[in-house]
């Protein structure tokens, strides 16, 4: 961030918000309100947009009006958020959504994807990496589309895997990046499936570990030959995936790293201020029952 940006002047009074359909589990109105309260801007608030998608353009498009000067976005809107933008960055525009909007006073759009970002961001969680690490990201949807962009921009080598094939086809196709049919050995592993987000709280070594994992296409044991182990799904307890990395020795990073790093590159982008990171962790983290 520029000194110029660090420094601009910032209404007394904002609004941002979180829009989504449903988004009553959001954990971000607590870590950005956290966030908010520890940079001294008391007047600003971060709520809540339940916003069904026949409503989301209008609904966008009247923010800024109420004072609004920033929003996220997230299922199923973020596709729809980068095509009513005005403006848009490469990130945005190459991975097909927007999880950030800015409004200008003059009720400019500007679309922003810190999904991406955040999650390199996040990976330094795992210490070093290699230059360019093989990667492997489970998944096809909107997250494994922002994480295989990013992860190629970081100069990986990247698969992807996904339950339906044409879809990991289309996306490999799409990014410049290889579909494969089955998982395969890497040094890094992002599993960006929903796969693990409703299982029990407690992780209990049974038959179901295996059965959740085979939804991955992964075997418990194959789990041992990624080094590196990343799981986008957010929950308060561990998730059935990091708990036999950490078992087989592997560095890991939890869902909820990764949105406090998203949600802290949002926050810098509306507020001009350095995001508290550990401010926004702790919110994040103590936010608990939330799943979404
Ligand atoms: P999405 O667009 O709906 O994609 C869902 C993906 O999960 C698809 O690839 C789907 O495969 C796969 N999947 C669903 N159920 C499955 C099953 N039973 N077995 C195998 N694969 C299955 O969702 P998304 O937006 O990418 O989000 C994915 C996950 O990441 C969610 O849990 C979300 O909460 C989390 N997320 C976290 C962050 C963060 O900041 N930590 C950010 C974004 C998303 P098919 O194509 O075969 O249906």
């Amino acid at each position: 961030m520029t000194r110029a940006q660090m420094t601009r002047d910032l209404p007394r009074r904002a609004r941002c918000g979180v829009l989504g359909w449903p988004v009553a589990h959001s954990r971000s109105p607590a870590m950005h309100n956290a966030a908010l309260a520890a940079v001294g801007l008391h007047e600003w608030h971060y709520q809540r947009l339940p916003v069904p998608p026949a409503l989301f353009a209008e609904t966008v498009r009247a923010l800024h009006r109420v004072g609004f000067v920033g929003a996220n976005v997230t299922i199923p809107h973020k596709q729809a958020a980068l095509a009513l933008a005005h403006s848009s960055s490469r990130a945005a525009s190459e991975i097909g959504a927007a999880n950030t909007l800015t409004f200008a006073a003059d009720g400019a759009i500007a679309a922003e994807n810190t999904d991406a970002p955040g999650l390199l961001a996040a990976l330094s969680g795992l210490g070093e990496l290699p230059a360019h690490p093989r990667a492997l990201v489970l998944g096809a949807g909107g997250s494994a589309r922002a994480a295989v962009w990013a992860l190629r921009e970081r100069g990986a080598e990247v698969a992807v895997w996904n339950r339906t094939r044409e879809r990991a086809r289309a996306l490999a196709e799409q990014l410049g990046v290889r579909a494969v049919d089955a998982p395969e050995p890497a040094e890094l592993l992002v599993n960006c499936t929903s796969v693990g987000l409703y299982e029990p709280a407690r992780v209990e070594r049974s038959a179901s570990d295996g059965f959740l994992l085979n939804q991955l296409g992964i075997t418990l044991d194959q789990v041992g030959e990624y080094p590196n182990v990343v799981d986008l799904v957010y929950r308060s307890a561990t998730t059935q995936l990091l708990a036999a990395a950490r078992e087989r020795g592997a560095r890991t990073v939890d869902g909820l790293e990764v949105l406090v790093a998203q949600g802290a590159l949002s926050f810098e982008l509306w507020t001009g201020r350095q995001a508290p990171v550990e401010v926004m962790r702790r919110a994040a983290r103590a936010a608990d029952g939330a799943s979404a």
